[in-house]
């Protein structure tokens, strides 16, 4: 009976710690401003790494691949960002207390292997292909846009200042990077003056 009640007592010694770490975590998310979009910023964050990734083998094929100076100095010159908002993202889930993890990101998946059926598509029309690469760029472009413009958002409603910076600065380099996608296309790769 009474060995019994020792290893009850000792059940819900060992028990306690493990209960109050969960209150804890639960607590934190539900204490910070709109705490209920705690996980759903981390999953993007994750889905986001991903896609950065992968995208530093796709833009290596598109430079490979452009005939204009200014377009591969431009898929070169994103290449560069890129790797820095990679460095961005680890610093956004330091800022929130987590250690850095990827996850695949099914649609930049979807739009690289679309940009290499254009690149295999249009091969022999060197007139095209610039255009071409400059629309696959620019559905990863705004892809990405769209997922720090709704990551910019979370953070500044769970009132993360450091990450919500971070993500703003890595916003504005991909907005300019379609910008300039643009100004390229309108100047050299759909008039024929490219090659
Ligand atoms: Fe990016
Ligand atoms: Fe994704
Ligand atoms: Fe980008």
């Amino acid at each position: 009976m009474r060995f019994s009640k020792t290893i009850f007592s000792l059940g819900l010694f060992f028990c306690k710690p493990l209960k109050i770490k969960i209150m804890a975590t639960q607590n934190n998310n539900q204490d910070m401003p709109n705490g209920h979009l705690h996980e759903l910023f981390v999953d993007e964050l994750r889905d986001i790494l991903g896609a950065e990734r992968q995208l530093l083998k796709g833009l290596k094929k598109l430079s490979t691949a452009a005939g204009s100076e200014s377009l591969k100095t431009a898929f070169d010159t994103h290449y560069t960002q890129t790797e820095g908002q990679i460095e961005r993202l680890k610093q956004v889930f330091s800022s929130i207390g987590l250690s850095a993890r990827g996850k695949k990101c099914k649609a930049m998946e979807g739009l690289l292997e679309e940009a290499d059926e254009i690149v295999e598509s249009f091969q022999d029309q060197p007139e095209v292909l610039d255009a071409a690469l400059i629309s696959a760029a620019q559905k990863v472009e705004h892809y990405e846009i769209a997922s720090y413009g709704c990551l910019v958002t979370y953070a500044k409603l769970m009132e993360h200042s450091e990450a919500k910076e971070l993500l703003a600065a890595t916003l504005a380099e991909e907005k300019d990077t379609d910008s300039l996608l643009t100004e390229i296309a309108m100047t050299e790769a759909n008039t024929g003056a490219a090659v």
